[in-house]
């Protein structure tokens, strides 16, 4: 080997070491089917298939005014959510911010303020006086509002109203609150200060994204997540929810919303093949082993992975072979090199030519830019614009980036997000077929569901953001179970997915009260 052909095959080897052939990808499905299947069937299995005790879906007809709490984020919001019967909503929010203080104190002492919020917020956006029907809040008795509350930490859920927290993730700890219910601490706040709130449901926000979805779409089958992290719910008959049969609801007949929490796949890891990259990413992650799947998948996580490769390339030997072997502090931040770069590189990439191309990404020929003045005027336009993003996000200087540099990290970034965008594909393909909508390619038999429109909603950055995601997502759905109902997916922004699934969910509540 020379020593360009070394750097290529370098190269080579990450780019292969990134790809799943087609059978691969038939098999591993198969192994997703197979961990759904168990995780029906019984409790405490990493892919978790919780029931969530919503057992209908709504169709646009519905009609209501609800408040509803979003506690899962840097910020906490309230909303007042009107539906108004035609696929349409109205929705007023205020955002709250929870202090460290709050997030580790006394468990009290947050719900307290989450109840404050509410206080503060029916204050400065009074209840209209009428929504056409005199039934503002649709309370039973005038001043009762109902609230749902959406809480996107992992809890045991018992009933629609009820559920138990498990553990705290994303930097909250507030002592006092694991084994408890969470309605119950909220409703606890609400009647300490004798506000006339009722807590009636609780949601996990991928089944918001399905709710509002199939309320603002005329109906909804999966619900799925890809920004922060990523998981799906979906709509299961209860005859196939199995860890059920002893208990009253499982035993009524027709469907209910499963919460998959599919982001533990592989948390075995005997299914997916991971890189050196993501083996690096996992040991310095605060749950080492854990959520597998979502490290492979999600905003967290996939800068982090191509940040990884990149070092990797400037720490080459014998010689660097990337950015002349020089970093930026951004650049050796853990967590510092963020998902959305590699999205504003592709963007760059892409510029107003956009290339509507699927996102698929060869390998740079190294030798190409042996002789720069050589390369094509259009691909040049292109990697002057990535090298400008590079120097502006990573803190570079404009000559420490070189042409070539540019293109393998346009390189890397696509690499890593298309397995992302594949395997989100390979997530969704495999409710198709546990529903009976798809059949595995390869496999015998036929759908026993044939809609002509299969609606999912989808929310997340990098679903929304990130360049030709949904395309690499609709490439995998096609490998796995046909072109012909790959084309009938319909997939949709579940836009507001929380404070609207909420709503949605609170009306089912009170429904069945
Ligand atoms: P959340 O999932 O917390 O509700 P988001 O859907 O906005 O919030 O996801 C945030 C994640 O998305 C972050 O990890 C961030 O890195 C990533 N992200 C933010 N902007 C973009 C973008 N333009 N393209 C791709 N990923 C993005």
């Amino acid at each position: 080997f020379s020593k360009s052909n070394d750097a290529q095959y370098i190269l080579d080897d990450i780019h292969r070491q990134f790809q799943f052939s087609p059978e691969a990808m038939v098999d591993i499905t198969g192994q997703f089917l197979h961990e759904f299947k168990v995780g029906l069937g019984d409790y405490n299995h990493p892919m978790a298939m919780i029931p969530t005790f919503v057992t209908g879906v709504p169709n646009g007809t519905e009609t209501g005014t609800f408040l509803a709490l979003d506690l899962g984020g840097t910020n906490m919001r309230v909303c007042e959510v009107v539906l108004h019967g035609d696929t349409t909503f109205t929705l007023r929010q205020q955002k709250y911010k929870v202090s460290d203080a709050l997030k580790t104190g006394e468990a009290t002492v947050l719900f307290d303020y989450l109840a404050d919020s509410v206080d503060a917020f029916l204050t400065s956006h009074p209840p209209p006086s009428s929504h056409g029907n005199g039934d503002p809040f649709s309370q039973p008795s005038p001043d009762v509002v109902h609230l749902g509350l959406t809480f996107s930490f992992p809890v045991e859920q018992t009933a629609l109203d009820s559920g138990k927290i498990l553990t705290w993730t994303k930097g909250f700890s507030a002592k006092h609150a694991i084994g408890n219910d969470v309605v119950k601490l909220l409703q606890d706040a609400f009647d300490r200060k004798h506000m006339h709130v009722k807590c009636v449901a609780l949601v996990n926000d991928t089944v918001g994204a399905l709710l509002s979805r199939a309320y603002t779409g005329g109906g909804c089958m999966l619900g799925a997540i890809f920004g922060t992290g990523t998981n799906g719910a979906y709509v299961e008959d209860l005859s196939n929810i199995r860890k059920l049969a002893n208990d009253p609801a499982g035993t009524r007949g027709g469907i209910m919303v499963v919460n998959t929490e599919w982001g533990a796949f592989n948390n075995t890891r005997s299914h997916l093949p991971s890189t050196p990259f993501d083996n690096a990413l996992d040991r310095l992650s605060i749950n080492p082993r854990f959520q597998a799947f979502e490290k492979m998948i999600s905003g967290m996580y996939l800068g982090e992975i191509t940040r990884n490769i990149l070092l990797s390339l400037v720490d080459a030997a014998p010689k660097a072979l990337l950015f002349g072997g020089k970093t930026t502090p951004t650049l050796n931040a853990q967590w510092g090199f963020d998902t959305s770069f590699m999205s504003g590189v592709e963007e760059a990439w892409e510029g107003k030519e956009s290339d509507k191309g699927t996102g698929a990404n060869p390998v740079p020929q190294l030798s190409a830019f042996d002789h720069p003045e050589k390369l094509d005027s259009t691909v040049k336009a292109r990697l002057e614009r990535v090298r400008a993003v590079l120097v502006k996000d990573l803190g570079f200087k404009e000559a420490d980036v070189s042409l070539r540099d540019a293109a393998i990290v346009r390189w890397a970034s696509s690499l890593v997000a298309r397995r992302a965008a594949l395997l989100s594909g390979l997530a969704v393909a495999t409710v198709l077929i546990q529903t009976g909508r798809a059949v595995l390619s390869g496999q015998d038999g036929k759908p026993t569901k044939n809609e002509p429109r299969i609606s999912v909603g989808v929310d997340g950055s990098l679903i929304e953001f990130y360049p030709h995601f949904e395309d690499t997502l609709r490439e995998s759905l096609r490998i796995l179970v046909g072109e012909e109902v790959e084309k009938r997916v319909n997939i949709g922004m579940a836009k507001d997915g929380s404070g609207v699934g909420a709503a949605l969910c609170a009306l089912q509540a009170i429904k069945q009260l």
